[in-house]
């Protein structure tokens, strides 16, 4: 059973070994100055609670809460360690599948507005739609591409908001039918999002559900409503809407910072107010005030997912932080606007604003910060034709803070990297000609294997280490590498999204990448682009004729922490992936479902759950596991890793560094991992 690792990161530990210089110089500073960030928020709350950690405390119901430990193994209505460890993390599910599902159905609904003209908004992806139409079977020549988008939309908030049951569509259309009959035999498939999130807060009230195993059943089925509702439907609307990604080279880091500009930052995971906020500040009229300030230009910065979106659709969106950075970016004192809308916006960003004059505004209903301005779509989304209205609204807060910025508070480090950005499914097919291409690739060993590797940060692990240091190793090893989210700008600011990084690559991936121009790791986006992820892995299965489960590809989230990691994780797993983690479930209390998920699940769904502290260990399982599954396929061995680093090469590596052949990697002093679990 998994143990909990009493040692885990100090700040010093941060400030020692995160591989971005930038957040190192800006964790210094904001210390000089008496600012707090999450980091110290970590230390404060040490020791943290072990039944916590171990996912053996129940409060859902107010005779407890029950804490069940050997001695004293049932709560007051009689649950055990397993039922309360199923449970919790159910409700966890079910919280992923809300989260990714709500901001979804705000683009689904725009989507139909779009359709319908209701909302003054383009339909940027019109070969999305046609594509989209098909695998529906509802293509037809005589319909618009309005039309086509107005019935795809209902398809999609249907899937999600079903009520009555029915097939989910979108599931039925596009999974790999080897899959669906899995799903199908363990009685798993969805009937829609919302209700599957509502039969798991049912079923995990006090006294109805006391079978762990058919809770965690529950959990599998909220699993692919978060795969292929909250995920797979919200990813098909925004594509439908603004188009598919657009290749392209951004500057990232906080060096990339100008100081001469109105500068505002968007953060959260929602894109509709977000595109109409790029559209705004592109306007020559708000520009023209933003000089009459006394600003060259309006910039806008990305934190977290709705850069990431904004960025892959239209660019001129300059990646900063996820959002465990976003108080070292605010401690700047360079951003003058700080538009918040849902997800990841920790509520500490208020004390650091409030420590220059950066002004916060929030924009949906859902998320609101006391403090802060709130100019936003109303519940209802009543007001969703008014984007441009409260766009222009929210841009000109930003020019009017401009003035207000105090020039000796600023403190803007160097570090600054340029990165490619923008990769989807179809214009990777294009730029390889093809899937079978792609694929004989894979075969021949040049590439040795893909890995999704994304996902969130944790102050359990020192910050953006892990996954830095499994993307060095992974591309060393002829792994391609595929990123969004929040693990991406770690990547995105050290230099893996530029063909350079293939300096550190494996010459197979190389011989590859290179004649291309393409980097080893390809920025797909913000984290509902795993969406993209997994249609790549599909043209894979489709094009080898072989099962997902028998090939060299995998998901990585290194250093997850909230409620949608679980189901991003598990939303692999059910489709025949192992995932591989550095940090584990909360669920080392219960000796049932910890061996559910790091073993028994590969009887049901082929695939497990891998958790190793170590992220050089991590990496060095990935790639093992790859090779088994390379050999069970008589395909063809990679060749030999390439013994440098990429961060080494920048002299970012870490200061025990390793001599990178995993066979004699295996002696240094990592020791990151709470809730970890060893094999
Ligand atoms: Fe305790 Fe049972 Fe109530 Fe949970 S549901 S708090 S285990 S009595």
């Amino acid at each position: 059973m998994a143990k909990t690792s009493s040692r885990l990161p100090t700040k010093a530990d941060v400030v020692a070994r995160t591989p971005d210089p930038a957040v190192r110089e800006m964790l210094l500073h904001l210390e000089r100055i008496g600012i707090e960030t999450p980091f110290d928020r970590f230390e404060q709350q040490k020791p943290q609670c072990s039944f916590g950690l171990e996912g053996t405390c129940c409060k859902n119901c107010h005779m407890g809460p029950c804490r069940v430990t050997p001695k004293k193994p049932r709560g007051v209505c009689g649950a055990d360690a397993n039922l309360i460890a199923a449970r919790n993390l159910l409700r966890w599910m079910a919280a992923g599948v809300a989260a990714h599902g709500a901001r979804g159905r705000e683009v689904m609904l725009a989507l139909k507005g779009a359709a319908e003209g209701s909302l003054d908004l383009p339909i940027l992806g019109p070969e999305k739609v046609r594509a989209t139409a098909k695998v529906f079977g509802i293509d037809a020549p005589e319909k618009s591409v309005e039309s086509l988008a107005g019935e795809i939309a209902m398809i999609l908030l249907d899937d999600l908001c079903r009520t009555l049951p029915g097939p989910h569509r979108t599931l039925e259309a596009m999974a790999p039918p080897e899959r669906l009959a899995i799903w199908k035999s363990l009685d798993i498939l969805p009937v829609g999002a919302y209700h599957e999130v509502f039969e798991a807060l049912h079923r995990t009230g006090t006294g109805t559900d006391s079978d762990w195993e058919n809770v965690t059943r529950q959990l599998l089925r909220c699993g692919l409503a978060f795969a292929w509702s909250s995920v797979m439907g919200s990813a098909i609307a925004m594509d439908c809407l603004y188009g598919l990604p657009k290749r392209g080279r951004i500057s990232t880091n906080l060096g990339a910072i100008t100081e001469d500009t109105v500068n505002i930052a968007v953060h959260g995971h929602s894109p509709v107010l977000v595109s109409a906020i790029v559209k705004a500040a592109r306007r020559d009229e708000l520009i023209a005030e933003a000089r009459a300030a006394g600003a060259s230009t309006i910039r806008l910065y990305g934190i977290c997912c709705s850069g990431n979106s904004a960025l892959a659709k239209f660019g001129d969106v300059t990646p900063l932080s996820n959002a465990m950075g976003a108080e070292l970016v605010l401690g700047t004192g360079a951003l003058d606007l700080w538009v918040a809308d849902v997800q990841d916006v920790f509520p500490g960003i208020m004390d650091v604003a409030a420590c220059f004059h950066t002004r916060v505004v929030t924009t949906s209903d859902s998320a609101r910060l006391p403090g802060a301005e709130h100019i936003a779509f109303d519940h209802h989304h009543s007001n969703l034709d008014q984007a441009d209205v409260l766009a222009e609204r929210i841009v000109r807060r930003g020019i009017a803070a401009f003035g207000e910025r105090q020039a000796g508070k600023v403190f803007i480090p160097k570090a600054r990297m340029d990165a490619e950005i923008g990769f989807s499914v179809e214009n990777i097919l294009e730029t390889f000609g093809g899937a079978a291409i792609l694929l004989e690739h894979l075969r021949s060993g040049r590439i040795r294997g893909v890995v999704n590797l994304v996902g969130c940060n944790n102050p359990k692990v020192v910050y953006e280490e892990s996954v830095v240091r499994v993307a060095e190793a992974l591309i060393a090893h002829d792994v391609l590498v595929l990123t969004n989210g929040c693990a991406a700008f770690a990547l995105l600011k050290l230099g893996f999204c530029l063909p350079e990084g293939l300096a550190a690559t494996g010459s197979g991936l190389a011989s590859v990448l290179e004649p291309l121009g393409l980097p080893p790791v390809w920025h797909m986006g913000e984290c509902l682009d795993n969406a993209r992820a997994s249609a790549f892995f599909r043209t894979f299965a489709n094009a080898s004729g072989e099962p997902l489960h028998t090939l060299p590809l995998a998901f990585s989230s290194p250093e997850w922490s909230n409620e949608k990691g679980v189901g991003a994780a598990l939303g692999f797993r059910l489709l025949g992936l192992d995932s591989y983690h550095c940090i584990g479930l909360p669920v080392s209390g219960s000796a049932a479902v910890s061996r559910f998920f790091y073993e028994g699940s590969r009887d049901v769904l082929g695939s497990v759950m891998v958790v190793e502290p170590d992220p050089v260990r991590l990496a060095e399982r990935i790639i093992t596991d790859m090779d088994a599954r390379r050999a069970a396929l008589e395909w063809p061995a990679a060749g030999a890793a390439n013994p440098r680093r990429l961060t080494g090469l920048q002299g970012n590596g870490p200061a025990h560094a390793h001599p990178h052949d995993p066979s004699t990697d295996h002696d240094h002093a990592h020791d990151h991992g709470a809730g970890s679990h060893h094999h």
